[in-house]
């Protein structure tokens, strides 16, 4: 053995145990009492969990003219600090563009900067037989799932694409992680906002409505369910739209859920800071309130939403959000999370005695890996990748932007103190964070084959 993680309180999706963890290259080769190799990590009196898995982000994102703050390299520091070791990106371009050609570029991206692990969803923007035709290669590569949009003017599809597009995936033996929002509908009521001179941001979310949520999360099942194809809604948000995940689990579809700790821990209430401060929390689907932050919690603990991904996309205050000064609708949609999350978890969940310890790590780490293709990620069993967090649970921090290390000049947390947060964190085997510290390489990350389980 090479190095052994000792005296830890081992957290995995199931279980909590008192164990050492030796580590030989880039594997779990033991676990047990008193193991001992050259190099010794104390975890005395601190949880040893997988890395984290953060499914749903966007480094260096390009919306036309303008890119999300983080690129590979500073997000996928930002992430190791925070105890993520995988991530998921998404290969997306344009329409008309090949699939294929989108994933080769985004690896070549990605590749020489990221400091951990990841993997791509493929966006799907067109249903022409041509992209359809490449559903099944891009699956060989190794990304089994396709991001699908149901708004944005560049990526939105309408019905009888939608449906196509998930009979190839189901075909393929893929799977979808789809935005739901209705296009149209947010296009009039934005349309209107704007005659009428209403151009702040607390604006942006009436054009948002949690009611068109949920009807588009509830027409995407329905076409899931005429086109065999399983799926997961993205970022969800709302009761509206629980409601329809909730109803199609019922009935036994294959339907997950994803939300994200901007809608378990903040509200509407943000849009209505003073001056510009609301273009901090514009993102889409919008905060909605206290109400749906519960429903969201009841979800989680009872399985209904699988994991928390953090829809990471920063984009700078000044300079970037600000762009919207004089128009709401201007504003780039996204917030900074990628970082934050476990410790935030942690915070609202196990702290306030809504999650338990192994509840918390499925929802950032074992969910994730086990139903998005992530073989030897997420848990922690001799074979797997040594890829570990050493987390202190008494470890008190000021979340505040500028001793973060996401590339954003902005944390929609700014001033919140945590206790617990990670300390140490291995990659493979390899400690790419100490003390709190990145010390790993950007570009050691590897990107991941994924395949799905049956
Ligand atoms: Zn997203």
């Amino acid at each position: 053995m090479d190095l052994v993680v000792r005296g830890g309180t081992v957290v995995t999706a199931t279980s909590t145990y008192q164990a050492d963890i030796g580590i030989e290259g880039d594997r779990i080769v033991s676990i047990g009492r008193s193991l001992s190799a050259p190099i010794v990590l104390d975890a005395t009196d601190k949880y040893v969990l997988p890395g984290a898995i953060d499914p749903h982000v966007h480094m260096e994102l390009s919306l036309g003219d303008i890119t999300s703050s983080d690129t590979f390299a500073t997000g996928s520091i930002a992430a190791a600090c925070g105890g993520v070791t995988t991530l998921i990106d998404f290969a997306q371009s344009r329409r008309g563009r090949s699939l294929l050609d989108t994933l080769a570029e985004r690896r070549g991206l990605a590749g020489s900067q990221v400091a951990v692990d990841y993997a791509l969803h493929v966006a799907v923007l067109d249903a022409t037989p041509a992209t359809l035709a490449e559903i099944p290669q891009v699956i060989a590569l190794g990304c089994p799932t396709f991001k699908l949009y149901m708004a944005y003017a560049d990526s939105w599809l309408d019905d009888g694409q939608l449906l196509a597009v998930l009979r190839a995936i189901g075909e393929a033996g893929g799977s979808a992680l789809v935005h739901c929002e209705n296009h149209h509908v947010i296009q009039e009521l934005t349309t209107r906002y704007r005659a009428q001179r209403k151009l702040e941001p607390r604006f942006h979310p009436l054009t948002r409505p949690a009611l068109m949520e949920g009807e588009a999360t509830a027409r995407l099942i329905d076409l899931a369910q005429l086109a065999d194809c399983p799926v997961t809604i993205a970022h969800v948000s709302c009761r509206e739209s629980l409601r329809a995940i909730q109803e199609a689990q019922r009935r036994g579809q294959r339907v997950r859920g994803e939300t994200c700790p901007q809608y378990l821990g903040l509200t509407e209430q943000e849009y209505l800071r003073p001056g510009f401060q609301g273009a901090k929390f514009v993102m889409s689907p919008p905060l909605r309130t206290r109400a749906d932050q519960e429903a969201l919690w009841g979800a989680l603990t009872r399985g209904e939403l699988h994991w928390v991904a953090t829809d990471h996309c920063p984009f700078l205050y000044h300079g970037q959000k600000t762009r919207g000064l004089e128009d709401f609708s201007l504003i780039p949609g996204g917030v900074p999370g990628v970082e934050t999350r476990l410790a935030l978890l942690h915070q609202w969940g196990v702290g306030k005695g809504k999650l338990s310890l192994t509840q918390w790590v499925a929802l950032c780490c074992a969910n994730p890996a086990r139903h998005l293709g992530l073989a030897n990620k997420g848990d922690i069993a001799v074979g797997l990748d040594a890829d570990l967090v050493v987390f202190d649970p008494r470890r008190r921090v000021t979340l505040q932007a500028r001793q973060l290390h996401q590339h954003v000049d902005y944390t929609p947390y700014e001033g919140l103190e945590v206790t617990g947060y990670p300390q140490h964190v291995l990659s493979r085997g390899e400690p790419i964070v100490e003390d709190g510290e990145f010390v790993g390489q950007a570009g050691r990350g590897k990107f991941v084959m994924r395949k799905m389980r049956g």
